[in-house]
């Protein structure tokens, strides 16, 4: 008698509800990953993400084998392998964390109807929120669209401490099994420049207390520094909970952030099509350009706006993007260059290493202007006046910007030399005209 726990986006072992919950039966472990890319389309993994998943596997083989465990993997659809699996007989428990986005809900219900024909109990278990999509609601019962009046909401609920850990042993099941080797998994691509990551569980605690909350507030805005966690990858593949977040770092500042996470995330339950589709209809109708050109340069860093070229640089040299100048490329390409959102969150897709599909499309439609508690369309970033407020001595440019190394820190922000794709005081007037005209239209 076996119990299966499926692991998705909850590369961990600690603060782990289906785990727990293993043990709690008592019976052998079976950990198994299925890798089913095309049943997340659209959103399969982009090539950052998947080298991410990748090295995070391989960490938590390396976790799971210390304690007496082996990671199965899998390929292909999750319905045929889990079906396979069970119908090898003995497998009496179906468990796994609970995921809210659109894609997984609905696999989650083809999931429970298939073991239920199989007669194996299926169990998700609260997953990597720290409140359950529907809890936290508005006095009418419906779900918040504004940080501040959520966030005041969660505060006031208890935020329970994280779970007990894993056994430091445990028992595997006797059955003989057999997945695919790692490599097996078309995971990795020939370009490995993201080096200064460890993924996994152990790479997620080290990040996590080497991190200083305290200076959170002051440094969070600054490019340059090591202001901010960068925890980002490490909760999206759930190798560390907001609950162990919480429980570890009491400033209330970074605490916000978690916040947003969650607000993210709730949000795209309540919405499920806003990944496509803007959350304030009225810009559905919004006339965005295409400009295949235009979004080429922008994706490869070659705007001539220095700021928003070390962003796109930073994006695909390290597959993460630091959040004032994730605001700032986002305003540029959708107010100055009036390309569709929906184009720039495709590409964050592809290269961010923390892809994820709540905190992107929130992020998106904020600074499109037309999603939750939104940064209204007029409020147009000025990428200059960003950058030297935001990067005084020009050090975050000269890092990924080396041909402007040798400008001075009063140069550096807008050389003379260089002709950007659009003036961005003429650019940033012609939207506003558009803006106003679709508005009155
Ligand atoms: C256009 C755009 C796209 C974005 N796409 C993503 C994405 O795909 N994945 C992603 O995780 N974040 C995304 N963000 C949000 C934010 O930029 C990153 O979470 C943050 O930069 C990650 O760095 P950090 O871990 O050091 O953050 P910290 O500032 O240390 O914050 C801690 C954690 O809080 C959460 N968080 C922080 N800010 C936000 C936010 N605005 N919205 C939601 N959660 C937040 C993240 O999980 C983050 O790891 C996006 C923001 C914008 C403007």
């Amino acid at each position: 008698m076996t119990t299966i726990v499926w692991f998705r986006s909850d590369l961990r072992l600690s603060d782990h509800p289906a785990l727990v919950r293993a043990v709690e039966i008592g019976r052998p472990i079976l950990p198994l990953y299925i890798y089913s890319p095309e049943e997340e389309r659209p959103w399969e993994m982009g090539t950052a993400s998947r080298w991410w998943l990748h090295h995070s596997l391989k960490s938590l083989q390396k976790d799971l084998k210390e304690r007496g465990l082996s990671l199965c993997i899998e390929k292909g659809p999750v319905l045929e392998v889990l079906k396979k699996w069970i119908s090898k007989g003995k497998i009496t428990h179906l468990l796994w964390n609970q995921r809210y986005e659109p894609a997984l809900l609905a696999q989650e219900k083809r999931v429970i109807s298939l073991c239920r024909s199989l007669g194996c109990t299926a169990e998700a278990l609260p997953g990597d929120l720290l409140f359950q999509p529907g809890t936290i609601l508005t006095q009418t019962g419906n779900p918040y669209q504004v940080f501040t009046p959520f966030w005041n909401a969660c505060t006031k609920e208890e935020i329970l401490p994280p779970l007990p850990p894993f056994p430091k042993r445990w028992k595997s099941p006797s059955m003989p099994y057999k997945g695919l080797h790692l490599e097996d998994l078309p995971l990795l691509s020939d370009k490995d420049l993201i080096a200064s990551w460890e993924p996994g569980e152990k790479g997620a605690w080290k990040r996590l207390k080497s991190f200083h909350p305290k200076t959170y507030q002051k440094e969070r805005d600054f490019p340059a520094e090591e202001g901010t966690s960068r925890l980002s990858p490490h909760l999206h593949f759930g190798e560390i909970t907001p609950r162990q977040v919480f429980a570890t770092c009491r400033e209330t500042p970074f605490l916000r952030q978690i916040g947003w996470r969650e607000f993210a995330h709730h949000l795209l339950y309540f919405f499920p099509k806003t990944p496509f589709q803007p959350l304030k209809s009225e810009y559905a109708g919004f006339p965005w350009k295409k400009r295949a050109a235009w979004l080429k340069a922008w994706q490869r860093g070659e705007t001539g706006v220095p700021i928003i070229d070390a962003g796109m640089r930073e994006l695909l040299e390290t597959g993460w993007m630091h959040n004032r100048v994730r605001m700032l490329v986002a305003s540029f390409l959708v107010k100055d260059l009036l390309i569709p959102w929906q184009e720039g969150a495709k590409w964050f897709w592809e290269t961010l290493v923390d892809a994820d599909l709540a905190n992107n499309t929130l992020g998106w439609q904020w600074c499109a202007g037309c999603g939750a508690d939104a940064a209204p369309f007029f409020r147009i970033f000025n990428p200059y006046i960003q950058s030297k407020k935001f990067d005084p001595k020009g050090e975050y440019i000269r890092r990924y910007v080396p041909e402007l190394a040798s400008l001075s820190s009063n140069e550096i922000h807008r050389p003379s030399h260089l002709k950007p794709l659009v003036d961005h005081d003429i650019a940033g007037k012609a939207a506003l005209l558009l803006y106003k005209k679709w508005a009155k239209s």
